[in-house]
């Protein structure tokens, strides 16, 4: 999870992939450095950001519009 957006890890390595990049084609992916940080970021998505409503204990809820 990176700026609401949301993303899929792919083959257990480091890189993220935007979780609507196989329905919509977007190529927005995050890279991960060993300690976890981001190492690299494409934060370009085709499609607006996916809108979470953040609970006091930290959860992310999904908003159905
Ligand atoms: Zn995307």
């Amino acid at each position: 999870m990176l700026g609401n957006y949301t993303y899929s890890q792919m083959n257990n390595c480091k890189k993220f992939y935007c979780s609507k990049r196989q329905s919509i084609v977007c190529k927005a992916r995050v890279t991960l450095d060993d300690g976890g940080a981001i190492a690299e970021a494409d934060v370009h998505h085709t499609h607006p950001p996916d809108e979470f409503f953040i609970t006091k204990s930290g959860e992310y809820i999904r908003l159905n519009k």
